[in-house]
């Protein structure tokens, strides 16, 4: 009998340290990540203000290489890339989403959901179809012709998790995604990034609030640049802990 063969995990950080400046000034922002993100998983990443969240994110994100260790981003060694083969795996294999949008402004969500495909140099017809969809994912198509500065902010997040998704990265790095919004907001948002995962994406999550981190599967605490505390909250094949029980995963998120 033939076992099926375990998937390669999405990411593998082996005693990840990065320092930023050199002597006596010298700042240990992480200090030996060890960390195994298999696909398909949803991680909230917590911990109190300097203790390394955002630097973890930009490691993560191909943002910045770290000082020592070894990171592979699906099987592939970012620290032995130049800057521009880095550009060219954060636009495939990355999508961003922040706490404060970053959109383009005085640009239609369309063409910010559009933007990485450009990037991408997938061609016009393509690249429009494949942005609706993606504003359709997460509700957002009706305001598809609205400026940033026309929408909420928990519309403007949305278009800005459209534009994360649209090239089917093998992760979404969120940052404090709901941070700016208001509570209602802030809890819609978690829902797409539930039902996004409940098909089948694999999420790591920054924030430092216990209720949003209880929307992911796993959670890790950062302390003085070191993974204090790791802990599973559902299964990595079941649904999200907090998927509504009315919201039944659509396959057009996939
Ligand atoms: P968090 O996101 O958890 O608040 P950070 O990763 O931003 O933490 O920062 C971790 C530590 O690294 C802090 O002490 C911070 O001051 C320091 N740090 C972050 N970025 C830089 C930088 N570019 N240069 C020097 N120190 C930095
Ligand atoms: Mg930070």
């Amino acid at each position: 009998m033939t076992r099926p063969r375990r998937r390669r995990p999405t990411l593998v950080l082996r005693g990840v340290a990065k320092t930023y400046g050199a002597g006596e000034t010298a700042v240990r922002a992480l200090r030996g990540i060890d960390l195994v993100v298999e696909r398909g998983d949803f991680l909230a990443v917590m911990g109190a203000s300097g203790s390394g969240k955002s630097t973890l994110m930009n490691v993560i994100g191909c943002l910045d290489v770290p000082t020592a260790g070894r990171y592979l981003l699906e099987g592939i060694d970012v620290s032995q890339l130049d800057d521009l083969e880095l550009a060219f795996i954060r636009n495939r294999k990355i999508g961003f989403v922040f706490q404060t949008y970053n959109l383009v402004p005085r640009t239609s969500a369309l063409r910010n959901a559009e933007l990485p495909l450009v990037y991408a140099r997938v061609p016009k017809h393509e690249r429009r179809q494949r942005a609706v969809e993606a504003l359709e994912a997460v509700g957002v198509a009706d305001r598809m012709h609205h400026l940033p500065s026309e929408l909420s902010g928990g519309q403007q997040q949305r278009v800005a998790i459209a534009r994360a998704i649209v090239t089917n990265p093998a992760i979404v790095l969120a940052d404090e995604p709901t941070g700016n919004l208001d509570s209602a907001s802030g809890a819609e948002v978690m829902q797409i990034f539930s039902r996004l995962n409940a098909a089948g994406r694999t999420i790591v999550m920054i924030t430092h609030e216990h209720d949003i981190a209880e929307h992911a599967k796993r959670v890790i605490h950062l302390v003085d640049g070191r993974i204090e505390s790791d802990h599973r909250t559902a299964a990595l094949d079941a649904l999200p802990p907090k998927l509504a029980a009315a919201e039944v995963p659509r396959a057009e998120l996939a």
